[in-house]
């Protein structure tokens, strides 16, 4: 997912063609706006949080690109190409990394990605019901 900082600050193309050249291959794409109440559903694991109210309004401030990507090994790949979660140390410890080019901290970091296998069923599905992932 290109998050609403991503999406605002015009960095779409850039990142699609990094998706590209890493071999992905782009299944499907939705640009939508998140609404609280989807938001929170999305990153319930967090709710706990304290920053859980802030990344709420975050993730709700703007539109978000969701994409399925498909490729062999692609939940680690894609972890690896986006970088920390901190985009300031993703600038320092990942300099090449899509959080490096275009994510502020440890908030704003511009891009999500699936932390496992299941996880990525269960967001494919959340936002994708038709897709089947394997
Ligand atoms: P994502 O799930 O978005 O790919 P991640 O797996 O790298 O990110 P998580 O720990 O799952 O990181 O946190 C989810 C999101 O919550 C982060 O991407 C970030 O936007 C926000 N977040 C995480 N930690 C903090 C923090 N300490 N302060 C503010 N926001 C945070």
């Amino acid at each position: 997912m290109i998050k609403p900082d991503g999406v605002s600050g015009n960095y779409t193309d850039e990142i699609k063609r990094i998706i590209v050249e890493a071999s992905f291959n782009i299944v499907k794409e939705m640009l939508t706006q998140l609404d609280k109440d989807t938001a929170s559903a999305f990153y319930d694991e967090h709710s706990s949080r304290s920053f859980f109210p802030d990344l709420v309004t975050y993730m709700t401030s703007g539109p978000v690109l969701v994409m399925v990507l498909e490729k062999r090994n692609a939940v680690s790949d894609w972890r690896g190409l986006i970088g920390p979660t901190d985009a300031q140390r993703a600038k320092i410890s990942h300099p090449h990394s899509i959080r490096a080019l275009c994510g502020k901290n440890s908030q704003k970091n511009c891009v999500h990605g699936s932390d496992s296998t299941s996880s990525a069923e269960r967001e494919i599905k959340f936002f994708f019901k038709d897709v089947v992932s394997g």
